[in-house]
C-alpha cells in the first residue's frame, strides 16, 4: 500500500466524499464529517470560505518532494480559500483569525492539523489535514455528529411561586407550591407563610372548591 505523508492509502482516484465547502472530494464518512464541522466553524467564526476556491482530493506529492504523498491524495486534506492563503505566506490571518483557527482545531482532540503550525516546511495557511487514525477520526465524527443531550422540560409547577389559596367567606387556607405540594394550613402556619411574604388569593366559595379538586386530591 502506498500512504500519504500522514499513514492514510492514496487514492488514485477521487473518493465518494462530498462537501459543500470546497470543489472535489474527501473520504466520505468520518472524514467528511469532520471536515464538514471544521468548515462549517471556520465559515462562521473566521471567515466565509469560497467552495470555487476551496479543494479536497489531489493525488500528488507534497509540493517540493520527490518521494512523499501529500495528503490531498488520500481524500485527508482540505484547502480553504487557497488564492487568499498561498502556500509559504505567514500571517494571512489576522491574529485574532489565527487564534480562532487554533482553538477550533484544539477542540477536535488532536484529529486535525492546520498548515499555518507547520513548524517544518513552509506553513500553509490554506490548508488543514487529518493526522489521527481512522479509529480516532471516526471517534471524533461520532462525537461531532451525535444530538445534544436534551434539556429536561421545566416542571410547570416548580417555575410557579408559593401561593396561599384562601377562601374569603371563612379564611380557610392552604399552602401550594410546586416542589412540595399542596397542603392545609392551620391558623400558625397561615401567619408563618404570609409572614414571609406569600402571595395570598383570595377567592369565592366557587373557586375554592375549585383550587381544592385540583390542587388537594
Ligand atoms: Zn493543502
Amino acid at each position: 500500500m502506498i500512504a500519504s505523508q500522514n499513514g492514510w492509502p492514496v487514492l488514485t482516484t477521487a473518493p465518494a466524499g462530498r462537501l459543500a465547502w470546497i470543489t472535489g472530494r474527501v473520504l466520505p464518512g468520518p472524514v467528511a464529517a469532520v471536515f464538514d464541522y471544521l468548515a462549517r466553524r471556520i465559515d462562521a467564526e473566521v471567515e466565509h470560505i469560497d467552495p470555487a476556491t476551496s479543494w479536497g482530493w489531489n493525488d500528488r506529492n507534497i509540493r517540493g518532494s520527490s518521494t512523499t504523498r501529500s495528503n490531498h491524495a488520500s481524500g485527508t486534506a482540505v484547502d480553504f480559500n487557497a488564492p487568499r492563503h498561498p502556500r509559504g505566506a505567514r500571517g494571512t490571518f489576522t491574529p485574532a483569525q489565527a487564534a480562532t483557527i487554533r482553538a477550533i482545531v484544539r477542540s477536535l482532540d488532536g484529529v486535525v492539523r492546520w498548515g499555518g503550525d507547520y513548524t517544518v516546511g513552509p506553513v500553509d495557511e490554506m490548508h488543514y489535514e487529518l493526522v489521527g487514525t481512522p479509529a480516532q477520526v471516526a471517534a471524533l465524527a461520532a462525537r461531532l455528529t451525535s444530538p445534544p443531550a436534551p434539556t429536561p422540560a421545566p416542571a410547570h409547577h416548580q417555575q410557579e411561586a408559593p401561593v396561599i389559596i384562601r377562601r374569603a367567606s371563612d379564611g380557610a387556607s392552604f399552602y401550594v407550591s410546586g416542589g412540595v405540594g399542596a397542603r392545609i394550613l392551620n391558623g400558625t402556619d397561615l401567619a408563618a407563610y404570609s409572614g414571609a411574604g406569600v402571595e395570598t388569593v383570595n377567592l369565592s366559595d366557587a373557586g375554592y372548591a375549585e383550587a381544592q379538586g385540583r390542587f388537594l386530591k
